[in-house]
């Protein structure tokens, strides 16, 4: 499977970062084997000492397609889901100002949390999800997927011109605003509406 990711894809957290705003999705991706795996705790690697938080609602595709378009974009998941992009800041800024790719600060080793995921049918409206991050049981981001500039079926349209997507890949759909640092002994919980998709240990 393959995790495709959407960067400045909310404006409040465009302008918390100083970037500009894209014509088109920004676009990158993490291996699998950036998946944090269930139960366990995310560790600081040694090579960042700015670790930040992205809390991002997921979408699994369910069936292979490749230039979807969006009107029928809604038949290629069943499920969403709730994650956390972790992005090692520091070096993201280095890779940025030299041009080069991100890969490094978004890929490594449990920098893709995917929490779990729900029938889509469960929520009354996906143009207006709400989810949230509790950092230590307070709220540090909190949005709703109507703040999007891409919405889901949009994005789909979008990536699938470039890759083929297949049943199991992830799509991580962009931070909204009030992205941070994480810290030793951080717990972080993550709520689709009302429903916690994930809690994890920071160590
Ligand atoms: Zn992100």
């Amino acid at each position: 499977m393959k995790i495709i990711c959407i960067g400045r894809n909310y404006t409040d957290h465009i302008k918390e970062l100083a970037n500009e705003r894209p014509d088109d999705p920004v676009i990158f991706m993490k291996p699998d084997t950036a998946i944090l795996l269930k139960k366990q705790p995310f560790f600081i690697p040694d090579f960042s000492s700015d670790i930040h938080h992205e809390v991002e609602v997921l979408v699994k595709i369910n069936k292979i397609g490749k230039h979807i378009q969006e009107k029928f974009a809604h038949k290629y998941y069943d499920e969403i889901g709730l994650g956390i992009d972790f992005t090692a800041r520091d070096l993201q800024q280095q890779l940025k100002e030299k041009g080069l790719p991100w890969e490094k600060a978004k890929g490594f080793d449990g920098a893709a949390v995917i929490g779990n995921f729900f029938k889509k049918s469960s929520f009354k409206s996906l143009e207006d999800l709400t989810f949230r991050l509790e950092k230590n049981g307070e709220i540090v981001q909190q949005a709703s997927t109507a703040l999007m500039l891409w919405k889901i079926d949009a994005l789909i349209e979008y990536v699938s011109k470039y890759f083929t997507l297949k049943i199991g890949d992830v799509i991580f759909t962009g931070t909204p605003a009030g992205v941070g640092k994480v810290f030793p002994n951080d717990q972080l919980t993550g709520f689709l509406e009302e429903k916690q998709a994930f809690s994890i240990k920071v160590k």
